[in-house]
């Protein structure tokens, strides 16, 4: 990758008791070991002389590391000489090759430029598409933490964060030649500046900045960085994507769905809040749903009785009296609003729009969001002056 350092740690972390200690530490040189074999990975052997490049299948039996698992809990391939061989037996080689990273134990980052990967995704969407046919689909990318480094990504180019949203795309693309109306959903980070769309990120060999330019408007964005979820929720918004909020996270309380519900209140094009919980804990989604349902959201971080949305809605304003933003908003005008079929009359301020919805806030401070399609021609040609 280029780097000009490479830190080594070795250590316990999170250990609370008991005796822990190291022996024989060593550096070694491990050769080949975990050699990926595809067109974007390519191995090359030379001899000392810098030209003398020796060729895979006549100087030397093709290369496999039989047992690959991206750990390092196994003999490494050899290389073995074929008789009509040029390489001299003792002649000292010099080996270049890539080999695969494990992220979690688990866990191994795929490469995005790969050409085999647009069939395997492929088949996966049509196995999806015939035994779910799912109206909703969700992408489970995030965490990206390698990607940009081999051949086949150099190839092409381009920046991380166009090949990052290129693979998006196409993603997308497959699954709309399957079902053209499906919903598609994607995790935030990879797609947010304040959160993993940045250089300089994990392994990644290259930018992310700017990843969020290179995908379609149309993907519903579940935002999950709760502590940067303002900055987040309105990067989103601002960019005309339509928000979920991924609350939750297995905590012991429910103290961040309030500062979501908060948040998503003032969000253009926000869809929602979603239950989200990744060790199947769900002693909690009873009282999820009730705060959901009741738009309770706490006023102050500190103040431990909650309260109706309107309410919270309308001392934010006062709290905030003298900022500027405030008193624009105090300023807005209240206007009636009506659907498209006429039936149905509301009287609200407007409070923006993003990826084809419409926030308006009503007397008691409840912000409504509705699909700016449904609202009279009317009040779509308002909200297009308001724009401008
Ligand atoms: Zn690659």
């Amino acid at each position: 990758m280029g780097l000009p350092a490479v830190r080594v740690y070795a250590g316990i972390w999170g250990g609370r008791s008991g005796v822990f200690w190291l022996d024989d530490l060593r550096v070694e040189e491990v050769g080949l070991l975990n050699v990926l074999r595809r067109p974007g990975t390519p191995i090359t052997v030379r001899g000392e002389r810098p030209n003398a490049i020796h060729e895979e299948g006549r100087d030397f039996e093709p290369i496999t590391d039989p047992k690959l698992n991206f750990h390092f809990d196994h003999d490494c391939p050899t290389i073995k000489l074929r008789p009509e061989s040029r390489i001299r037996q003792g002649q000292t080689l010099r080996v270049s090759y890539y080999h695969g990273t494990s992220v979690t134990p688990r866990q191994v980052s795929l490469c995005m430029s790969e050409p085999g990967l647009d069939e395997i995704r492929r088949k996966q969407a049509e196995l999806v598409q015939k035994h779910l046919a799912p109206r909703v689909w969700f992408l489970g990318m995030d965490e990206i933490r390698q990607g940009g480094s081999c051949a086949a990504c150099k190839a092409r180019k381009k920046s991380m964060a166009e090949i990052l949203g290129d693979y998006i795309t196409r993603q997308v693309q497959r699954i709309r030649e399957l079902n053209p109306d499906a919903e598609v959903f994607i995790w935030s980070d990879m797609l947010d500046p304040h959160h993993n769309a940045h250089r300089d990120y994990y392994m990644v060999d290259g930018d992310l900045t700017g990843s969020w330019q290179y995908v379609p408007k149309d993907l519903r964005i579940a935002c999950w960085n709760h502590k940067a979820r303002e900055q987040s929720l309105a990067h989103f918004s601002r960019l005309g994507f339509r928000t979920l909020a991924a609350a939750y996270y297995d905590a012991d309380t429910l103290k961040s769905t309030y500062g979501w519900l908060d948040s998503i209140s003032r969000t253009p094009g926000a869809l929602g809040i979603m239950y989200t919980t990744w060790r199947k804990k769900y002693d909690l989604l009873g009282s999820f749903g009730d705060l959901v349902a009741q738009g309770v959201v706490p006023l102050l971080p500190r103040d431990s009785a909650p309260r109706r949305l309107s309410k919270a809605s309308e001392e934010r304003s006062e709290a905030k009296e003298d900022s500027p933003s405030t008193n624009r908003q105090t300023a807005a005008e209240f206007r009636t609003w009506t659907d498209r079929g006429g039936r149905y009359k509301m009287e609200a301020e407007f409070a923006g729009a993003a990826g084809g919805a419409v926030n308006l806030r009503q007397r008691n401070g409840d912000v409504i969001s509705i699909e700016l399609e449904k609202l009279s021609a009317e009040d779509q040609q308002w909200i297009e002056r308001r724009k401008k």
